[in-house]
């Protein structure tokens, strides 16, 4: 370790532990800007920094002194894509201050691939409390760059106006100079490919009571893109958008995640490496996978024979939870749930119970309401859900972006680790570097998850092309709560079946039970609510079964093998000695999958679970490469 402070006649470069990566300041005409390259190619041009608070002006910024400390990132975390952590860093503060003297530090955090930075500011005199108007970090793009992006949503839109909540469509490759859809820029992560020169990860971690959550703004010609607050309208145009916080005291982290090819996106860990716990537990939490009978069979099956055939169905495949879904108050009440929850663990399932966040801020009837919201009201009841052997919860339908939802989802965590229960978050935000802070948090929906090819063809249309796109932008930022594995080939209960009239309805999977069990591998979540239904026990390949019982959801390694977003991917995750590599295919031109080459890339031998002649076939490693055809897919287990 080496502690050197240098007095700038020159602006600082700074270089990451391998010196590939360099971020290097400039200052022009009073304002500071900063350029990372990668290999000697520019990847994010100059670009701003510095803030505004209702106190101080810090956008015209000097540097004046800079220290650096190299260090490493170490620690072990059971709930991402890899356990054991363990990199070279740099750490380098800026030390700047405005044209009056005021003093603003920046942090730097560097690794191999990622730059990270974050405003520190100091107490002076006698203010101790600061409000952000707003941030003037920016990330502007080399000519030709175009990005993979999704839009923040309008306020008060949506489902019971629910939105936003992170439930939007992407844009692959498209150029930067195009309004987003509504007009307010993009939701976290956002990924650029600069040519041929590399790509950029840009996201945000390290979110908690203490701030809003951000996105980028639409990209504006001179800047770029710049950090973008909530929009007043969110949680009903209730609270502030401009984030507060005690001095000192310090935002969240804006990250910068860069490669010559796609590797480094796919296996960063920045989100985690800059963050630390929050509060210390004293709870165990234990991850697994969960049936769920409301993906498939909906609303109508929130009675006592359909749970209980959910729970048989978590226990005939093993699984140690069933997540029991909104409206168990009203058919069931406390008393019924008692008793449910009696039966549920004498077949060894435990239980994830849902609940509405709201809350003034949406029109949800979807009950319980008004109990996740109400510190006096959630209080008592997580006791209850102790008292009785709960295990988690599924909180529903936050309220937007603004500082006091994130007050709320710390408020929840906090409660529930009280009470050893697990927090599991949809209709909500991305999760910034929350696996790390909180640890009771096991996931967030925050995507166009399974339900939506329940309800609409076209997402059944673009399931291969999610599947092929989420492990390079919104999994690999944080826990990914999807609820997929589809078996039934039509997504309803009657899976095919005719009904009244002859006809055949619901929506239809375009996949093979190949691509699905790849799916499993595909999407990082410590706890996996899969789609199966329990007429699959019956009427889904022996083989897809057996896989679906011994399919790991906490990972101790993840490699990307090949891939393009929103095309194809080759993804290897392993945990203890098995490698399970999940292949998917979304383009119209087959992937050749050479099993031999990956077997000698990853060491040991392959079973390949792959589509034959009669669908679904387990066989050793194919001499030849297999070719995968569009919505097709793989999985290899490699036992090393
Ligand atoms: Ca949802």
């Amino acid at each position: 370790m080496n502690l050197l402070t240098v007095l700038l006649s020159l602006l600082p470069v700074l270089s990451g532990p391998d010196a590939r990566l360099q971020v290097a300041f400039e200052d022009t005409a009073g304002q500071l800007r900063y350029t990372v390259a990668y290999d000697g190619k520019t990847l994010v041009a100059p670009s701003l920094l510095g803030l505004q608070t209702n106190e101080v002006d810090y956008t015209r910024l000097e540097c004046v002194s800079v220290d650096t400390q190299e260090g490493r990132d170490t620690y072990v975390l059971d709930r991402i894509k890899a356990s054991h952590i363990d990199h070279a860093a740099l750490c380098a503060v800026l030390h700047c201050q405005n044209p009056d003297g005021r003093k603003l530090d920046i942090e730097w955090h560097l690794t191999a691939n990622d730059a990270a930075f974050r405003y520190v500011i100091p107490r002076e005199g006698e203010t101790g409390s600061v409000r952000v108007l707003a941030e003037a970090s920016a990330f502007r793009f080399p000519e030709g760059t175009t990005g993979f992006l999704t839009p923040q949503s309008d306020a008060m839109i949506g489902w019971k106006r629910s939105k936003p909540s992170y439930e939007e469509h992407y844009t692959l490759d498209a150029p930067l100079d195009r309004r987003s859809q509504y007009g307010h820029g993009y939701t976290f992560p956002c990924l650029f490919r600069v040519g041929g020169d590399g790509w950029v990860l840009v996201s945000e971690t390290g979110v908690d009571s203490r701030y809003c959550a951000s996105h980028l703004s639409d990209y504006d010609a001179a800047e770029g893109y710049t950090i973008a607050f909530p929009m007043p309208e969110e949680n009903n145009g209730n609270g502030t958008v401009e984030p507060a916080f005690s001095l000192p005291g310090a935002t969240p982290w804006r990250t910068i995640t860069v490669g010559a090819d796609l590797a480094p996106i796919v296996e960063t860990t920045i989100a985690f490496d800059v963050v630390t716990p929050r509060y210390e537990t004293t709870r165990s939490y234990r991850y697994g996978k969960s049936s769920w009978s409301w993906i498939v069979w909906q609303d109508a099956s929130m009675n006592q024979a359909d749970q209980v055939a959910y729970i048989d169905l978590a226990a005939a495949m093993g699984w140690p939870y069933i997540l029991i879904d909104a409206g168990w108050d009203q058919e069931f009440g406390h008393a019924g749930m008692e008793e449910l929850v009696r039966y549920a663990r004498s077949k060894g399932v435990d239980v994830f119970l849902w609940y509405s966040s709201s809350g003034w801020w949406n029109d949800i009837v979807q009950s319980p309401v008004n109990v996740m919201c109400d510190p006096l009201a959630r209080k008592p009841e997580m006791r209850w859900m102790e008292s009785i052997g709960v295990k988690g919860v599924k909180v529903d339908f936050f309220g937007g972006d603004k500082q006091e939802t994130m007050r709320l989802y710390e408020a929840i965590l906090s409660d529930a680790d009280d009470h050893g229960l697990m927090c599991i978050f949809h209709g909500a935000t991305l999760p910034r570097g929350w696996e790390r802070m909180y640890p009771n948090y096991v996931g967030s929906e925050a995507v166009l998850a399974s339900e939506n090819m329940v309800f609409g063809q076209n997402h059944c249309d673009l399931e291969a092309m999610h599947a092929a796109l989420h492990p390079f932008l919104r999994n690999t930022v944080g826990c990914m709560e999807f609820g997929g594995v589809f078996l039934n080939k039509r997504l309803n209960r009657a899976n095919g079946a005719p009904g009244p009239g002859g006809r055949v309805f619901g929506t239809q999977r375009r996949t093979t039970d190949a691509a699905e069990l790849a799916v499993a591998v595909l999407y990082q979540n410590p706890i996996q609510n899969f789609a199966l239904t329990p007429n699959n026990l019956t009427d889904a390949p022996a083989v897809a079964i057996d896989f679906m019982k011994q399919v790991p959801t906490t990972w101790d390694e993840t490699r990307l093998i090949d891939g393009y977003p929103g095309r194809y991917i080759v993804l290897a995750r392993r945990q203890g000695a098995t490698w399970y590599v999940a292949a998917i295919n979304a383009g119209d031109e087959p992937v050749k999958l050479d099993v031999k080459a990956v077997e000698a890339r990853l060491g040991g031998t392959a079973r390949v679970l792959s589509t034959g002649k009669d669908g679904l076939q387990a066989a050793p490693a194919p001499k030849k490469p297999l070719s995968i055809a569009q919505n097709d897919g793989a999985v290899l287990v490699i036992n090393l």
